[in-house]
């Protein structure tokens, strides 16, 4: 059976390209980047490489990236970096709408006495500012909020937001796992203190991330160990840093040409779908990442349309992969006030630079037939 793939939030395909220039560092150049001898030089210098194509990936220097396992592990460190540097500001603000990866961890932390404040977003996803201005405050470690909704596609105003911290003298973070490789990323222009992204979601492996940290900031190792300029110790993943730098000159070089195309099949997708099908309605306003929608099918349910869709080939997902499994509404959309029968009806369809325009025709052919169906079940 043919596999049309719409989970591109959850992960993506390494790139062929990608896992070319990886397959030397399994067992041809197997050095240790700490080593002094040739073998160990040759892999330092091949991760000196990487991290430049990174960082110019960033528009940040080479000296501010920070690899580390994924986006999860890059989320602590900034939030726990901050707590670090200003030990008397006890106050987190962030959104009601981010991954569980930072909720979870300002969960615990909340335990422990931090003030956690978390900004409500409006029926379109979009961020109350208003709300934001106020609760930063002298004594708040950090801002961190998400560049682009994993669930929605939802762009939050980063920049505005940065400069709203700043002049609070708070430091600011974004989550960037799922604006990386989607959008134009700029360290400079986004005015962030920290970014952090995941490999896997531009076509890199899976366990490779990035923390960028600006310069004249004190990163907190969550582990401790002399690589990464003592920011995050262990022998570097060098089959993964070499495919992370292959993936973000990639995602560079095809950004605006690649995402007018995919943006061009997620609007055909709901187009289509709010055409042929009065009961869709879509979740999530613009400004989003081109390749990302999130659809409701009133009165249907979601886990079995995705258990429908799964049977004829089609993979998609009813909102974090992270969550998955989870029988309870999504928090994203609870948030955005959307009732919780409607929240448990919708499903996320995300694409990558690699789906075609077949693929699309395929979904909205088997989608609609299958939503049609369980719509208006033949009885026999
Ligand atoms: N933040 C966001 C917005 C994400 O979508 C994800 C991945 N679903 C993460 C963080 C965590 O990434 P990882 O699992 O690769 O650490």
């Amino acid at each position: 059976m043919t596999s049309y793939y719409f989970d591109n939030n959850a992960t993506t395909r390494v790139l062929p390209e990608v896992l070319h220039a990886m397959l030397p560092w399994f067992s041809e150049h197997y050095g240790n980047a700490s080593s002094s001898h040739q073998f160990g030089q040759f892999a330092k210098e091949a991760l000196m490489t990487a991290r430049g194509a990174v960082a110019k990936f960033l528009h940040a220097s080479s000296a501010e990236i920070v690899f580390t396992s994924g986006a999860t592990e890059s989320n602590h460190m900034a939030i726990m970096s901050a707590l670090a540097m200003h030990p008397t500001r006890r106050r987190i603000v962030t959104s009601t709408v981010e991954h569980s990866s930072t909720l979870r961890l300002l969960d615990e932390l909340a335990k422990t006495g931090v003030e956690v404040i978390q900004i409500p977003v409006n029926a379109k996803g979009e961020l109350n500012l208003a709300q934001l201005k106020t609760a930063v405050t002298e004594d708040t470690a950090l801002v961190t909020l998400m560049h682009a909704n994993n669930e929605t596609g939802v762009i939050f105003p980063i920049a505005e937001v940065a400069s709203i911290a700043h002049k609070k003298g708070v430091l600011f973070h974004t989550d960037a796992a799922q604006s990386a490789g989607k959008l134009a990323l700029d360290v400079t222009q986004l005015a962030c203190d920290f970014l952090s992204f995941s490999g896997h979601k531009l076509h890199a492996p899976k366990g490779i991330g990035v923390l960028f940290v600006k310069k004249g900031i004190t990163a907190k190792p969550l582990i401790y160990g002399h690589q990464e300029r003592n920011r995050r110790g262990g022998t570097e993943n060098q089959t993964g840093i070499i495919g992370l730098g292959v993936a973000c000159q990639l995602a560079q070089l095809a950004i605006s040409n690649a995402n007018s195309t995919i943006a061009n099949l997620r609007n055909e997708i709901e187009q289509s779908m709010l055409n042929m099908l009065p009961f869709v309605s879509v979740n999530g306003a613009e400004p989003r990442v081109p390749n990302t929608t999130n659809l409701c099918f009133t009165g249907l349910h979601g886990e079995e349309l995705l258990h429908k869709l799964n049977k004829a080939g089609v993979m998609a997902s009813l909102g974090s992969a992270c969550t998955a499994g989870d029988t309870n509404p999504s928090h994203v959309l609870l948030a955005m006030g959307i009732n919780r029968e409607d929240a448990l009806s919708s499903l996320r369809l995300s694409l990558s630079k690699e789906t075609t325009a077949d693929d699309v025709k395929k979904l909205v052919s088997i989608l609609t037939q299958i939503a049609t169906e369980m719509r208006s079940p033949v009885t026999a």
